[in-house]
This record gives structure tokens, sequence and C-alpha cells, in this order.
């Protein structure tokens, strides 16, 4: 919303999850036939990190299967001009080869930890193909890298591994504790994107890209967990210690994407992530009080089915 309010567009339409909920196929035909958007970026889902996932399937295959059909219907039936749909790069086979190119989708049995939330994604990827084979909509599909930034969400239930670990050495570092805990071994890798990245690679794609085939949306560059947890320690609570957790999952060992489709289209990422984990830091002490996620632990009941 703040690229595209930047580049000039006004006519920006929201449904908050107060005033529609996605999962509703009358109120979203109702919806979209009131407004009549004419490009929709299909960026809602249930999301979350390797806890909420584990502990809440049927919310993560539900909720997303429900909020992709419904829309993807709706955008047809109100004669959308053009649509992008944004899935995950956990939708790859667990044991894909590294990089991960677009066509390695559906060659093999997924991550365990996130499988329903995948299964969602990838139904997403082929209703949009459907739609292009059967009705000629204009629907496409990116699929984004593990993402960070500002205003993501900090609860650390729920919450990725870069905003929780955040808040959890930020509390640690309130408190006056001096051990800081990282769930797993920290050898599994991972591909980090900064959110205004992405941003502009959604304009971008909606802009230049009209293909049937999913485009993958990364950086190329990966880091460990322990390299990660590592730099946000020495910008948050340098005095302290990490201690890894290993009876927690590792989840995917790795998740690189190959981003060669989306070089050759012309686009490339700009923020450099020790900048862009930096500011991401930085914002979260900033707005910790307002952050979202805020305020919620960590539940005994959740920590034990991990
Ligand atoms: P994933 O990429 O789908 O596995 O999702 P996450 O971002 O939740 O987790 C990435 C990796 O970070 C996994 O190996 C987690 O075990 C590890 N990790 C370490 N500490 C944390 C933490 O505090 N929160 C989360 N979500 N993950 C953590």
């Amino acid at each position: 919303m703040r690229q595209l309010a930047e580049r000039g567009y006004t006519n920006l339409l929201t449904a908050s999850r107060d005033e529609l909920d996605l999962r509703r196929q009358s109120a979203v035909e109702a919806w979209f036939h009131e407004h009549r958007p004419e490009y929709v970026y299909l960026v809602a889902g249930t999301v979350g990190g390797i806890l909420a996932n584990s502990t809440r399937p049927a919310d993560f295959i539900f909720d997303n299967m429900m909020i992709h059909a419904t829309v993807v219907h709706a955008a047809w039936t109100s004669e959308v001009h053009k649509l992008l749909y944004l899935g995950s790069s956990c939708i790859y086979p667990r044991e894909a080869p590294q990089p991960m190119r677009e066509d390695y989708l559906l060659t093999g049995p997924l991550e365990p930890t996130n499988a329903p939330y995948a299964v969602a994604k990838i139904a997403g990827i082929q209703l949009c193909q459907a739609y292009r084979k059967q009705y000629g909509c204009d629907f496409i599909s990116g699929m984004p890298t593990n993402l960070y930034g500002p205003g993501d969400n900090f609860d650390p239930e729920s919450s990725h591994v870069i905003p929780g670990l955040i808040r959890k050495f930020h509390d640690a570092k309130m408190a006056g504790e001096s051990t800081l805990t990282v769930w797993g071994t920290g050898s599994p890798r991972r591909e980090f994107m900064h959110v205004d990245d992405l941003a502009d690679a959604c304009i971008f794609l909606m802009d230049h890209y009209d293909g049937d085939q999913h485009v993958n949306i990364g950086t190329g560059e990966e880091v460990t967990i322990a390299e990660l947890a590592e730099m946000i320690r020495r910008i948050v609570h340098p005095e302290a210690e990490l201690v890894f957790d290993s009876s927690k999952p590792d989840g995917t060992p790795r998740k690189l994407l190959d981003n060669s489709r989306i070089h050759a289209l012309g686009w490339r990422h700009s923020m450099d992530f020790e900048a862009g984990l930096r500011r991401t830091c930085e914002w979260y002490i900033e707005h910790h009080e307002q952050a979202p996620g805020q305020g919620a632990g960590l539940s005994d009941g959740a920590q034990d089915k991990l």
C-alpha cells in the first residue's frame, strides 16, 4: 500500500478482516461486484511461523484454501483486469535440490511442519492457472521467500523467526536476562527478503508479467539460523549469550529460491540484509509497545505441542 501510494495510485481499495471475511464466498462476491477493482493483489492469508503451522494445521489449510478460492472466483465473475496471487517458498518439496527452480513444484513430499499450508498455497497457483486456461483470466502467481520488516507479527507464538527472535532478545534485555534461547539446532538455512523489496517485485510483476508459470521472488542469499541469531543478538542484546534448544524442530533444512526467472524479467532486490535487519530491529525497539502481537506470550500448551 505504501509503495502504490508513493507511485501515485490513488484509488486503493482494501478490505480489513473486520469488514470482509474472505472465507465467505457470497460476502466476497458482493464486495467485488460493489467495488469492481481492476487490479487485485491477493496477499491475504492465515500465516505464521513453525509453531503456529504445526499447532494450527486446520486453520492454515481451511482459511487459505477458502480465501484463495473465493477471491479468485470473484475476480473472474467481476471481470477483474489482472490478479497477482502470492504463494510461499514452502510449496517446494522438502528435499528439493537447491536453489529451487519453479519447475520443482510437485516433484516430491512436502516438509511436514507446514504441509497443510503448502497444499493450500499450491492450490492457489493451480486456481490461477485453471482460470487462465478455462476463462482466459490474466491471473499470475509470485512465490516469495521468507519475509521480514517493519509492521511484522512479533507474537512469539505465531511469528516467524526474525520477529520472534527480535522480540525474545529485546524482552530478555528489558528483563536483565543474559541467556537467549533459539529454537532448533541453528543449522537450517533460510533466505530472507525485506518486505519493501517484495512490494516492489509485486508491482513489477503486475506491470511486466502475464505468464501461466509462477515466479520465485527472492534474494538468492541465505544465512543459517545460528548466523541470523548472532546478528540479532549483536544489534539487540550484545551482552547476552545464545543457547540452542535442539528439542524444538528445525523444519526444512534449506529453502533457497532460484531467482533466474525474475532476474531475466528485469527485477532484482535492492535491500542489503544486514542493513534491513538493523532497520527492522530499530523499528521494533521504537514501536514495540504498539507492534502487532505485543502482549501475547508463549503459552505452556503451545510450547508443549511444538
Ligand atoms: P519456517 O521457515 O517455515 O521453518 O518458519 P520459521 O521462520 O518459524 O522458522 C525458521 C527456523 O528458525 C526454524 O528452524 C525454527 O526452529 C528456527 N527458530 C529459532 N528460534 C525461533 C523462534 O523464536 N521463532 C521461530 N518462529 N523460529 C525460530
